[in-house]
């Protein structure tokens, strides 16, 4: 059934030479699978024929449709890639290893004893996120093959146990829909949300299946009354449009309903489910059909985008505006032409639709034009951290998008929460470097002030250039967020003098320590990986290697040695107990365990839990072994009584900026006392802090609030 489909569908744009070559692979994948059968009992060659049905549907080239039909023989036959390289040319060849090889791992591994054992899943996530895009970059129809393989998994899902279905959904979710969708393809993209949806949430997907529905009637009613007079009006102009309801999917309007809940509107079952859609022939038509709907309705402000004349990073280009229509309800309408309909729809697939020559040398010209896509793997290159790279793309690739307008009305898109100084890297590298304040909607703002969709942006320069400074790599400050940002910074230090690293470096070493009361020990340096010695470590603190934080934590063992004091007792370091957090707990006389043993918890009849260490006999012959519990020792329980002085310039609202920097890290303020010299002014406070981390992080706070001079640590 499927198989003559897909040929009828393929008959209908291929020449009979591309078409036999396809008939050719489609023989060979038949041959290879027979006798295999899928978990619901169908015959194996229905997935990859499905699989190539929906990528003929978008009409794509002869090569991706046989590398489709080929996709799982390399797995699932043991046919290897030599042979199909034979057969089929090495461009096939290469796709269907790309997609082979392509497998997400699964975030559970099995350790030497056999436990199962959860390793880090962000860990796993950046792997094969780096595979995905790897893939991406030597032929970007890999990942359209797969997704196409994805969507017919999903859509074959129900013949998979339950916690495998959960397990797919949410992979789905999470990688495969954010790619199709930064990649444009709209359709691929909201059908696999939906799957997803329907079994990670099925009793909300059934909610709000119920909810479009109940009150179809009504809203057809009202969307063919508008519909009509759009109709009536664009003829006028000698326009011919084709003018539809554009349905909305399920996993959208549910995000909105939340949206809704969250800011307390109410969610209208008949005009929140309203959209229009008009297809018109060229662009000029775009924007009279846009003028005719504004003369009709009165748009509402702020909601008209002109992605015509701004096209988003993934080409998609369409007028989206908002109006006030019968009865004062708002309604969406999109213009846009059919050549931008076909973009929207399949993104980045439109530019390997079937052309009568070789599409195989396409990529080239299709890359110049997915201009982020460039970049994106230019600024990955670089980053070799795992877990940097994992959070990059979540950012920068799979997050939410704000889109910033420089003052010529050029668009930038950033992630959310992107700031001035992100932005000045965005643009050009050394605007970033020479960055000395910025603009938003021609207000000055602090450089780390979060941007919003919409913002313009301009940013001035030092007339002399300077250089980025080293500040805005400190994590705590968050002057930028974006890994080119970070990137760029730190390619500017890594080309300086060692030698002015280094003494940029010791000056760190110096101020730090001399703030926080410490003395950096050149043995302890020594021990430390990465640093040889403490000409090392400035080196590296020098150039943006190593960060203030990092720092931090390694002072934070030499501050435990000179304050494991409080109040002339000895600190016990706090013990968790996992799952009954707020017990109370006490060290147990009989074996009395210290810091870092292994140990179990006892809970008693009092409610309170005893710690044991883990082979205390007391422990193992307990009449209860049910009253057992896993307890850990905390690390950041400790808290520590550090007093800081603050100088600084007197000004009204000085001391409260800086409690809210102390509050802000949730921790008491033991005592505060502010004496006034004049114009400057003196401000001890004694604090209980976790450690330096957070003692460096609240200093470097502090430090950036105006006004302020110095702060040091009192001894
Ligand atoms: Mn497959």
């Amino acid at each position: 059934m499927e198989t003559n489909l897909l040929i009828k569908q393929l008959k209908a744009y291929m020449s009979k030479s591309k078409l036999d070559f396809v008939k050719e692979a489609l023989l060979f994948a038949q041959k290879n699978h027979q006798n295999q059968f899928r978990k619901s009992g169908d015959p194996f060659i229905d997935h990859p024929v499905s699989t190539a049905l929906y990528l003929a549907n978008m009409r794509m080239d002869s090569t991706t449709i046989a590398s489709a039909l080929l996709h799982d023989v390399i797995e699932d036959c043991g046919v290897t890639k030599e042979e199909i390289n034979e057969k089929f040319g090495l461009h096939v060849a290469n796709l269907v290893d790309g997609v082979t090889k392509l497998k997400i791992n699964n975030p559970k591994a099995k350790n030497s004893n056999g436990n199962i054992q959860v390793i880090d899943t962000e860990q796993i996530r950046a792997a094969n996120l780096r595979k995905i895009l790897t893939a991406m970059s030597d032929d970007v129809r890999v990942i359209l093959i797969k997704l196409a393989d994805r969507l017919h998994n999903m859509l074959t899902l129900e013949a998979l146990k339950k916690e495998n279905q959960v397990k797919i959904a949410q992979e789905t979710l999470d990688i495969y829909a954010p790619l199709a969708h930064r990649l444009g393809i709209w359709d691929m993209k909201w059908r696999l949300e939906d799957q997803s949806f329907k079994y990670l949430m099925p009793e909300k997907y059934k909610m709000i299946s119920r909810l479009i529905s109940r009150k179809r009637v009504q809203r057809e009613s009202y969307v063919n009354k508008a519909i009509k007079e759009i109709q009536a009006e664009i003829v006028k102009s000698q326009i011919t449009g084709n003018i539809y309801g554009r349905p909305k999917h399920l996993y959208s309007i549910y995000k909105k309903i939340e949206r809704y809940s969250s800011q307390g509107k109410q969610f209208d079952e008949i005009y929140d489910l309203i959209a229009i859609r008009i297809i018109v022939k060229t662009v000029p038509e775009c924007y009279s059909t846009l003028g005719i709907i504004h003369n009709l309705w009165k748009p509402i402000p702020g909601e008209f985008d002109d992605y015509i004349a701004n096209p988003k990073d993934s080409m998609y280009q369409s007028l989206h505006t908002t109006v006030m229509c019968y009865e004062g309800y708002p309604v969406e309408i999109q213009i846009r032409t059919e050549e931008m309909h076909l973009t929207a729809e399949e993104g980045i697939a439109a530019h390997w639709a079937y052309k009568e020559e070789d599409n195989d040398t396409i990529g080239h010209q299709y890359k110049s034009k997915m201009n982020w896509f460039n970049q994106l793997l230019d600024d990955q290159r670089d980053v070799d951290e795992d877990i940097d790279y994992i959070n990059s793309i979540k950012k920068d690739v799979l997050g939410d998008q704000v889109f910033i307008y420089t003052p010529k009305g050029e668009i930038k898109t950033l992630p959310v929460a992107a700031t001035p100084l992100d932005f000045a890297y965005e643009v050009h590298t050394e605007l970033g470097h020479d960055c000395v304040s910025a603009l938003i909607n021609g207000k000055t703002v602090s450089l780390e002030t979060s941007l919003k969709n919409g913002d313009t942006v301009e940013i001035r320069k030092s007339r002399n250039p300077r250089g980025p400074r080293l500040d805005w790599l400190n994590p705590d400050l968050q002057f930028v967020t974006t890994s080119k940002a970070k990137l760029k910074i730190r390619q500017w230090f890594r080309k300086q003098e060692r030698e002015s690293n280094i003494s940029r470096g010791n000056e760190i070493i110096k101020k730090e320590s001399y703030k926080l009361g410490i003395k950096i020990n050149e043995k302890e340096v020594a021990l430390l990986p990465g640093f040889e010695n403490i000409s090392d470590l400035a080196e590296q603190l020098g150039a943006g290697e190593t960060t203030i934080s990092q720092l931090a934590r390694f002072l934070e063992k030499e501050l435990l040695k000179t304050s494991s004091k409080v109040n002339g007792e000895i600190l016990q370091p706090e013990v968790i107990v996992m799952g009954l957090n707020n017990l109370p707990n006490k060290i147990s006389k009989c074996c009395n365990p210290v810091f870092d043993q292994e140990i179990q918890g006892y809970l008693t009849r009092k409610n309170t839990v005893s710690i044991h260490v883990s082979n205390c006999s007391y422990l193992r012959y307990s009449v209860e072994p049910e009253r057992i519990v896993n307890v850990v020792w905390g690390t950041n329980n400790q808290k520590l009584q550090v007093k800081i002085q603050v100088d600084a310039d007197d000004r009204i609202g000085l001391l409260r900026d800086i409690t809210s920097v102390v509050s802000g890290e949730n921790i008491n303020i033991d005592f505060l006392k502010s004496t006034d010299f004049g114009k400057t002014t003196k401000i001890d406070i004694t604090v209980y802090t976790s450690g330096i981390e957070q003692l460096s992080r609240i200093y470097s706070r502090i430090e950036a609030i105006p006004g302020v001079r110095e702060i040091y640590r009192l001894n």
